[in-house]
């Protein structure tokens, strides 16, 4: 075993070149069995010497280095050295993990790349996907002490060789199995000291994690060999040189890469070389990476080295979105990107691209293509110059914002304090504080009156951060000057950008009112002067939502509401089969998503996660329904993370129902309702309600509860909000009564007309509650304190319908039965009024002027509109300062279900154009 761990402090040993060593021969995997190759780690860290294949795949000296420094490679060019042609003959594919992530897949990329007609072509790959998660499994599991490891290390063995006998046979195959087995042995004894150690270096892992590179690389330019293309692979550690530079980034040295790759390319003059993303060396010939999803920065690196005509990123998604296609399933793709776009989109989390990628190919203004290998016909995203290529198609929809990303696990960290103010240095002493714990600072927002500076790091940097703060700053604590360092933990960034934003007002103004409907609290904001993004810090529980609200408010998806139906009963039934009806057509033609994520009845509930298919809900509600439980039914349809806001639609007439209101409000929950119990209950209830309901973006709509479908409460709103005064509202509110006394006419007697009216289920089933008067007395108090009277229901004098003596009556039918009874005082009363030349009118009144209501039996002269009436008609006369001397008047069918569903499905619309949905 070529491993040895050893520490030594100084002088350093450089390690050997062997990546740059010399060779002149044509590559070939493995043509030696291993060659030894030292490594050097730095500054006291322990140095190792190793043999590793898979550095191969030339024929070099087996002479082992162990004190070559990089002064001392050579770059003088020996006389058959070629020349590296650079420009537009290049072109760059970089193809990620998933796109490389089988035998088949690989065979796949192969044909592309043999296909494309370039003349020049750099392919840089990603390990397997998983891989690397899997390597860096080994080490935590090596540190941790977990001797697991062999096993990980067996199945990366095990998935790499399987892979190669699908895709090699021969030679080829052989010389990759032993270099394979060699890395595999390597590592094994590599992890083993990791694990005796309890711990390893940044360089010590760096090096293990790269070798899903290593390997990808070599099947795959085994396989385009095996076409009879002329490929070389390239260990990218040979040639890319990068400095570290500390907070997990490293930088390129352009310079010396370029020299190596001169080198190189002299000793290996392919027209077709595949290069492992992700790993590079330091200047000390280190082996290092790029970092997490490093490989779109190598090939962007390479671009600028090789002055390629172009980039192409290949993936598993057709291009860049208008937000992370996981997340949002509506969002767009984006056919053209400015590089500041992508970089913005990149830097604040779209992880399609690394933010890194875009520097080195933008100074050479060379265009990145995004492509899907999964969907070759799609163009896919180019992101170039905005001048060469502004789109013209209709795909950013005009949208000064092209997309949103968000970050998670972040925290806030607030320095606050008034000895601050003007105090110059502190926001320095501050950052160098910060700087000095190697945080990445992702955020920063200052408030001008500079009491408050309020930054994001990563979660796991917080706590080293607010220390050092804390530390930094204890004497301007103590003296009072600074008064707190306070983390604010849980929290993740949501950014928007475009840059098109810098010209358009009010988009900040929209997205934070996107924001506020959803009823997401902002704990920070940022605005670059650039203008090309709008960062806002929001709890990581609601990242999801708000990332939802602001892509849907920006037209760059549908209005969507996650709906909850309570009381699938006649209104409720009807009300689920209108909007299953009309469902097509607001999605397509006003853009409006209504999905009913739940139904419950007081039995019985059915939740979806998805939307419940409506065309058979009744069947599905019988056959899927659970224990109904209310709590569980809310936490339910507002707890999706997807769908920015919901709203409960109560076709109840529960009160107890009724009684959750103010919690569904206060939660952000709108609420929808025909059911009178809440407005009608008691006054500090209603007040409190509507007071909740007026100082947040939570919406409560009842239209339906006065005149069913009738435009009476939004009537009323209108002539309130437009200042007009109302002086008093009269009407017959009530279908049934308006019925029964429409239709006591003639020679008809009163029981006669009920006992029609229950026949054809007009009435209640005991139609006392009709008779009462208690119903039209809860519309009477509903539309008084809509009009600003303080009144209790018990304020409001009614007078029942139903006779002293049959009050008592045990049932529905005893009652009807003694009804006759009393015909004759009711033919008596109809009689008078006819003589009049009047009309009988069970009416409520709201008498503004003297704060007060009443409900009852009324005269009307035959010519008054309410004598007019046919049916159930409801008929409401509004007179108010304008309207004095003729009322304003609504008239209709004021009762049934398919008029009471139209009106809650009314609302339903009223709230989504609240929203945002177009008008
Ligand atoms: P690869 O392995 O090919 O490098 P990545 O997983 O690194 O692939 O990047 C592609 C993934 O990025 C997509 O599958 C997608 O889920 C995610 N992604 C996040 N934000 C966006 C976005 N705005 N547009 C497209 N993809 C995005
Ligand atoms: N394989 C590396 C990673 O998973 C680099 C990359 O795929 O971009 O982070
Ligand atoms: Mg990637």
């Amino acid at each position: 075993m070529g491993f040895s761990a050893a520490v030594s402090n100084s002088p350093r040993i450089l390690p050997s070149s062997a990546f740059a060593s010399e060779t002149t021969a044509k590559r070939k995997i493995c043509s030696l069995p291993s060659l030894c190759r030292s490594l050097s780690l730095l500054h006291g860290q322990p140095r190792f010497r190793l043999s590793s294949a898979s550095q191969l795949g030339k024929r070099i000296s087996p002479t082992i280095h162990v004190a070559a420094s990089v002064t001392d490679i050579s770059v003088s060019k020996s006389m058959d050295e070629v020349h590296l042609p650079k420009g537009d003959m290049w072109s760059v594919h970089k193809f990620g993990g998933t796109c490389v992530g089988t035998s088949q897949r690989i065979k796949n990329v192969a044909d592309i790349i043999i296909n494309e007609d370039s003349e020049r072509k750099l392919v840089v790959v990603s390990a397997m996907s998983k891989v690397t998660d899997m390597m860096y499994d080994l080490i935590f599991k090596a540190q941790s002490r977990d001797d697991s490891y062999v096993s990980a290390l067996d199945a990366v063995l095990e998935k790499h060789s399987l892979t190669a006998h699908d895709l090699l046979d021969g030679d080829e195959l052989a010389s990759f199995l032993s270099c394979l087995r060699n890395d595999v042995n390597n590592l094994k004894a590599m992890l083993h000291a990791i694990y005796i150690a309890g711990h390893a270096t940044e360089s010590f892992t760096d090096f293990v994690v790269g070798h899903g590179e290593l390997w990808s690389a070599q099947m795959l330019s085994s396989v385009i060999r095996k076409n009879g293309i002329d490929c070389n692979w390239m260990d990218t550690r040979e040639v890319l040189i990068v400095n570290p530079t500390g907070s997990n980034q490293v930088d390129p040295d352009f310079l010396e890469s370029e020299r190596r790759l001169e080198k190189w390319f002299s000793q290996n003059p392919s027209k077709t070389i595949i290069a492992t993303g992700f790993i590079a060396s330091t200047p000390q010939n280190i082996p290092t990476t790029l970092k997490r999803d490093g490989s779109d920065f190598s090939a962007a690196i390479m671009g600028s080295l090789f002055k390629a005509r172009q980039v192409t990123i290949w993936t598993d998604v057709n291009g860049v979105y208008s937000a992370d296609p996981r997340k949002v399933s509506e969002a767009v793709i984006l056919r053209t990107l400015s590089y500041q776009e992508a970089w913005e989109m990149s830097y604040f989390g779209a992880n399609v691209l690394h933010p890194r990628t875009i520097i080195p190919v933008m100074q050479h203004k060379i265009p990145i293509a995004i492509r899907n290998i999964f969907n070759l016909s799609d163009p896919g995203t180019t992101i170039c110059h905005p001048l060469v290529t502004e789109d013209e198609d209709d795909q950013t929809l005009d949208s000064p914002v092209k997309g949103f990303a968000t970050i998670d696990n972040l925290a806030l960290v607030n320095v606050e304090g008034t000895g601050m103010a003007g105090v110059p240095g502190t926001a320095s002493a501050i950052f160098g504080a910060v700087k000095d714990v190697g945080a990445n600072v992702i955020m920063i927002s200052q408030a001008s009156s500079e009491h408050s500076v309020c930054f994001a790091v990563p979660e796991k940097e917080v706590n080293a951060v607010a220390e050092a703060l804390q530390s930094r700053f204890q004497q301007a604590l103590d003296a009072g000057r600074l008064s707190q360092v306070a983390v604010i933990p849980n929290c993740s960034i949501l950014a928007a950008v475009g840059q098109k934003m810098a010209s358009t007002p009010g988009v900040s103004a929209t997205l934070f009112n996107a924001l506020a409907k959803a009823n997401i609290n902002i704990r920070a904001i940022a605005q670059g002067c650039s203008e090309y993004n709008i960062t806002v810090v929001v709890k990581r529980e609601d990242c999801i939502k708000a990332l939802r609200a602001v892509h849907s408010r920006f037209y760059l998806s549908r209005t969507t509401i996650a709906m909850g139906i309570i009381g699938p009963g006649l209104i409720g039934g009807t009300l689920l089969d209108q909007l299953r009806d009309q469902a097509a057509v607001l999605k397509d033609e006003f853009n409006i998503d209504l999905r009913v994520m739940g139904i419950t009845g007081s039995r019985i509930m059915l939740l979806s996660e998805v939307g419940i298919d409506l065309s058979q809900w009744r069947e599905l509600l019988k056959e899927k329904g659970e224990v109904a439980n209310l709590e569980k039914f809310t936490q339910h349809v507002h707890g999706n993370h997807f769908i920015p806001n919901t709203v409960l639609v109560d076709c109840t007439a529960d009160s107890h129902v009724a009684s959750y209101y103010h919690d569904w409000l206060r939660k952000g929950i709108h609420v929808i309702t025909p059911n009178k119990k809440a407005n009608s209950g008691p006054l500090d209830q209603y007040l409190k309600l509507r007071a909740l309901q007026r100082k947040s973006y939570t919406h409560y709509f009842y239209e339906a509860t006065v005149g069913a479908g009738l435009p009476i409460v939004s009537t009323l709103r209108g002539l309130l909000e437009t200042g007009d005064k109302i002086l008093r509202i009269e009407g017959i509110f009530s279908g049934t009564l308006s019925y029964i006394f429409n239709s006591f006419i003639g020679s008809r007697s009163f029981s006669e007309v009920v006992a029609e009216a229950k026949e054809a289920g007009y009435t209640e089933p005991d139609p006392r509650d009709d008779l009462s008067g208690m119903d039209v007395a809860r519309k009477v108090i509903i539309l008084a304190r809509e009009s600003g009277l303080k009144l209790e229901l018990s304020d409001i004098p009614v007078q029942s319908l139903v006779p002293e003596p049959l009050k008592a009556s045990a049932s529905a039918e005893e009652f009807m039965r003694q009804l006759p009874l009393f015909d004759h005082d009711w033919t008596k009363e109809r009689k008078e009024a006819e003589e009049a030349g009047e009309v009988l009118r069970y009416v409520g009144v709201v008498d503004a002027v003297n704060q007060k209501g009443n409900v009852q039996l009324r005269r009307y002269k035959k010519e008054h509109p309410f004598a007019q009436l046919s049916g159930s008609d409801n008929i409401i006369a509004f007179t108010t300062k304008r309207y004095e001397k003729q009322p304003l008047i609504v008239r209709g069918p004021g009762a049934g279900a398919q008029v009471t569903a139209g009106g809650i499905f009314s609302d339903i619309l009223r709230l989504a154009s609240y929203l945002g949905a177009p008008s």
